[in-house]
């Protein structure tokens, strides 16, 4: 277990669709360990494997307290729409307002290979949202119908100063 440098924006790594883990040994477990370990420190609520420059279908979601590991998820229902900021690891400094599901229900394995059900509500549908979608190669700044919905937020003493309403924190960051 270890904390890994963070692939950000620009690099082509983020962009790659992750790959289907078929094998549940001790490289996933590394893997998913990581993710947490990285998580953790950023501090983040969701790392998926892309952002570490693994191109598999594995992330980690961890909402009060809570700490979910998906490998392979799909989302297999959805409902309502919730707008709120977000951001991301993998571009710090920044959030914008987008607008996910409200809650999902999402079917993944575990990292025994077993299937499992995880549904959510609000942040933590956000969350799982965020994650899945890197799993994919696509990032939050792709709903934004310009660059220049995105928010400073706090990359810096300056800017920190400079925080528009409606940016305060806790922002989902993952
Ligand atoms: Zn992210």
């Amino acid at each position: 277990m270890s904390v890994k440098p963070i692939v950000l924006l620009g690099d082509p790594r983020l962009r790659l669709k992750g790959e289907p883990v078929d094998s549940f040994g001790k490289y996933l477990h590394e893997l998913l360990d990581d993710l947490t370990d990285t998580m953790r420190h950023a501090p983040g609520v969701g790392l998926a494997a892309p952002q570490l420059g693994v191109a598999l279908q594995a992330c980690v979601v961890e909402v009060e307290g809570q700490l979910h590991e998906l490998v392979n998820p799909t989302i297999v229902r959805s409902s309502g729409d919730d707008r709120d900021l977000e951001g991301c690891l993998s571009i710090p400094g920044y959030a914008a307002y987008v607008t996910r599901r409200e809650r999902i229900w999402v079917v993944a394995q575990n990292r025994l290979g077993r299937r499992i059900k995880v549904a959510g509500v609000g942040y933590l549908a956000r969350a799982m949202q965020h994650e899945i979608d890197h799993l994919h190669g696509k990032l939050y700044i792709d709903y934004l119908a310009s660059l220049d919905e995105l928010i400073s937020v706090g990359a810096s003493e300056e800017s920190a100063e400079e925080q528009p309403e409606g940016a305060e924190l806790p922002t989902l960051v993952g």
